[in-house]
């Protein structure tokens, strides 16, 4: 027997059943690509912010653990992100990890999280390894949300955790106020509004964050330029806010993640900007595309555009001749059969989408 033979008849005894059959999270090497996969923002910090996150970095205690409080943290990104006074805020290391927190904190054994479905990928896989249940919502065919659906499986459900993407990821849609706000009502346990691309949106939860009696609001940094970072926060009542904070690992946000916030955090305008570049660039962009032969693109308030393909090339197709121009893209068609012909497109800087609009033009019409 080899030191392998023994290593896989230990992992298939030992190891849960559902980890073996699953894969790892795949990053595509993005080396030489216009990366437009992940909804980071192409533009990168200016070099006079750049220079004091470096001294801010080179500053930090690395022989230490990160301090207990982090009250200065906190003030900053209240003040920052709009979080108010009286809401608790915790932090995570990428607002995946806040995910996992929730869930945690929420979930035992067989309870149910729930989502409208399509969304974000991550709810389902970290409901199931957390031995949770996970019920995903079907979208209508026209990627709208179902709110009798919903309502009807909440209520059949009951679930401890529900999760609204707003926007949603990877459609781009944007629920009503007035059917969030029936879900909260119907929702017999917490409701998670993951605001991950509020900035492209316009519209927020955050100043309600510590009066909902049963919802915390989510955010990340990812998308505003600091992907990097793995920074997520999660505001909402103290009461909620203090039962999550429990299963958080100890130290989670280490310093040099802190020293970066606290140099970049005091120039939020300069990230405001860059959104509200993406922003203004999302109409036309969209235009562009859909005007491609055989090319629909849904609405979108986020920065990204969920992109449908029926013409003679379909879009696993239209992928993969995109990967051979060296432009990344994330190809949706086989996730759920609603998002059959779908890639999902980050908006890039102009350059990028121009080369993406020039790459997509050439394509379709060979
Ligand atoms: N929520 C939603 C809806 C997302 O799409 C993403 C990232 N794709 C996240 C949360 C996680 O973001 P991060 O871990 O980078 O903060």
């Amino acid at each position: 027997m080899t030191s392998n033979d023994s290593a896989d008849g230990r992992i298939a005894q030992t190891v849960r059943a559902h980890v073996r059959a699953q894969q790892a999270y795949a990053v595509p090497d993005a080396t030489g690509f216009i990366k437009l996969d992940a909804m980071e923002s192409p533009y990168a910090l200016p070099d006079e912010v750049r220079a004091e996150v470096a001294r801010a970095v080179a500053a930090a205690p690395l022989n230490r653990y990160p301090e207990g409080n982090l009250s200065a943290l906190r003030a900053l990104v209240r003040q920052a992100f709009g979080v108010p006074a009286e809401a608790g805020l915790l932090f995570g290391n990428g607002s995946d990890e806040l995910i996992h927190l929730v869930i945690q904190a929420c979930c035992e054994p067989g309870d149910t999280v729930l989502s409208p479905w399509p969304s974000f990928v991550y709810f389902d896989i970290t409901a199931r390894l957390s031995h949770a249940r996970f019920v995903g919502v079907p979208l209508t065919a026209e990627l709208g949300l179902d709110l009798p659906a919903m309502l009807a499986a909440i209520a059949q459900h009951r679930p401890k955790v529900v999760f609204l993407a707003l926007p949603n990821n990877p459609t781009g849609g944007l629920w009503r106020d007035e059917d969030v706000q029936a879900i909260l009502d119907a929702a017999p346990g917490l409701v998670v509004l993951d605001e991950a691309y509020q900035p492209f949106a316009g519209s927020t939860w955050m100043p309600r964050a510590a009066d909902l009696p049963n919802a915390v609001v989510l955010r990340t940094v990812s998308k505003i330029g600091l992907a990097g970072l793995r920074f997520g926060y999660l505001a909402g009542p103290a009461a909620w806010t203090e039962q999550i904070d429990k299963v958080r690992p100890p130290y989670n946000l280490g310093v040099l993640v802190q020293a970066a916030l606290h140099a970049v955090l005091p120039h939020k305008p300069l990230l405001d900007e860059q959104a509200a570049r993406l922003r203004a660039d999302r109409g036309p962009l969209a235009a562009a595309l859909a005007a491609l032969p055989g090319v629909r693109v849904h609405d979108s308030a986020a920065n990204f555009l969920l992109v449908r393909f029926s013409g003679a090339k379909d879009a696993n197709a239209v992928h993969l001749e995109l990967k051979t121009r060296k432009i990344l893209v994330k190809n949706f068609s086989s996730m759920h059969p609603l998002l059959s012909g779908c890639l999902r497109i980050s908006i890039g800087a102009p350059d990028e989408n121009a080369a993406l609009l020039a790459a997509l033009h050439d394509i379709l019409s060979t």
